[in-house]
């Protein structure tokens, strides 16, 4: 007799196709498989417990089965689940439109619905291009962005992302762009001013010889997310952000990992007060529930769409679920929450809470670069301290460790040989004591059980 978790191991390894993952080696392993959450940790289909220590791939703020968003989803449900926004509206994608314009930087007026972080890049990546075309401005066809970058895994999104595993095999099919180096220190002997003044030399440069042919530059503010959580130095966001004004080039700020207190502000940008001219959020708007995304634009970029006839101008981009009423209720209880929370405050408490248990590992000698901003945390594993010398890849640091995690009870998925720990926002210290104890004992014992 097959036990009910084997049942579904099973049908797991016949049905499901699982995003980012080497299906061979996946299917080698006992799978897990998560049945229910509640707070800060969720529960496996044995009823063991883990804490959410990537808070289900970064965008979990709440914790889980949270009242108040179950209640939003419920109120919502007895009223309508979905319509749509071609032709109308719906009350609670009205409110969350507002609210938006509310928190995010001043100067961003108009709210365009979609349904993941990667849709939302492309909307402005379209809105950048047409923008220029809808003025009979020609030519302004390209666009810039960082090394290592990560939008999305959509087309366009892929088109200005520069993570060669991810990205290289589909360049053919790729419109291309601009790459200039993004700000890492750890890799470079000249620390931050150094790296800084080459971001911005490169970037002074291409806008010099090449603005007529730019649309915009594209940024992960302040935090690369998926290039192995790397902090820009100060002042380089807004010194980005100078540039592309000065030459004529939009900004376009890709919020949708840092957006909603992730950082210690509502948004990146809000750290050195930039209002980009477009701006792309995801993941935690709905509190991490149910998969909404939008890009917010300026009244400039509004207003070069809008025209006369249907024929003119317009925005032909639109997704079946845009608006949906269920997403853009729960979004409003949670942006609610963490205000009657005081939340992005509470970040910035816990944020230096975790930096100063971290302090601990500062100096191990496995431990490379701690990064932190906020609640997003990278820890960079090497083989050497002094020279920085990487793992090799084979040796599955970054995986190993994750899974010693995972037997101690924390679930997180690293990035390469970069640890990443991005608890809920709503954790409290206990639990990020707890969380971070188990960070520790797992980068210990894997790396120097490696030797
Ligand atoms: N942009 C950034 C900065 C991201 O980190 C991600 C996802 N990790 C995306 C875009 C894509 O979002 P989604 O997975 O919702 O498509």
């Amino acid at each position: 007799m097959l036990t009910n978790y084997e049942r579904l191991a099973a049908r797991n390894k016949e049905y499901l196709w699982h995003p980012f993952t080497q299906m061979k080696d996946y299917n080698n392993a006992d799978p897990l498989i998560i049945e229910r959450g509640e707070g800060m940790k969720l529960f496996d289909v044995h009823g063991r417990a883990y804490w959410d220590g990537f808070s289900s791939v970064w965008l979990n703020v709440h914790g889980h089965n949270v009242p108040e968003l179950n209640q939003a989803i419920t109120d919502q449900l007895g009223r309508v689940a979905h319509s749509t926004l071609l032709g109308m509206a719906n009350v609670p994608a009205i409110e969350l439109a507002e609210k938006l314009v509310e928190i995010t930087p001043k100067g961003l007026n108009k709210v365009f619905y979609s349904d993941s972080g990667a849709t939302a890049v492309e909307i402005a990546i379209k809105m950048a291009f047409q923008y220029w075309h809808n003025q009979g401005v020609r030519g302004k066809t390209r666009f810039i962005t960082m090394n290592q970058a990560y939008h999305g895994d959509t087309i366009g999104a892929v088109s200005v992302g520069a993570i060669p595993l991810y990205h290289e095999v589909y360049r053919p099919m790729l419109f291309p762009s601009h790459v200039i180096p993004y700000p890492c220190a750890y890799r470079h002997d000249g620390g931050e001013r150094e790296v800084l003044e080459a971001t911005l030399t490169s970037l002074r440069h291409l806008l010099v010889a090449r603005a007529d042919e730019i649309a915009a530059l594209i940024v992960e503010p302040i935090v690369q997310g998926a290039g192995g959580i790397v902090v820009m130095p100060p002042s380089c966001l807004r010194e980005m952000s100078a540039l592309c004004r000065k030459h004529g080039v939009l900004f376009i700020a890709d919020e949708v990992a840092t957006g909603f207190g992730r950082t210690g502000a509502m948004f990146a940008c809000d750290l050195e007060e930039v209002t980009p001219d477009l701006m792309v959020v995801g993941k935690g708007l709905t509190g991490g529930y149910l998969p909404v995304a939008a890009t917010l634009a300026t009244d400039e970029i509004y207003q070069a769409f809008y025209a006369d006839y249907q024929e003119q101008k317009t925005f032909f981009h639109g997704h079946s679920y845009t608006g949906n009423p269920l997403g853009c209720a729960v979004a409003l209880a949670s942006l609610k929450l963490m205000e009657e929370r005081s939340m992005v405050e509470g970040v910035r408490a816990k944020a230096a809470f975790v930096e100063r248990k971290l302090a601990a590992i500062k100096d191990h000698p496995h431990v490379g670069d701690i990064r932190q901003k906020g609640l997003m945390i990278g820890i960079e594993l090497v083989r050497h301290k002094a020279t920085r010398e990487a793992y090799d890849w084979s040796e599955r640091i970054g995986v190993r460790t994750s899974l010693r995690a995972r037997e101690l009870g924390m679930l997180t998925r690293p990035l390469g040989n970069v640890m990443v720990f991005i608890p809920p926002l709503a954790a409290n210290e206990a639990e990020l004591d707890a969380m971070t104890d188990i960070l520790i004992e797992s980068i210990i014992s894997v790396t120097e059980g490696a030797h």
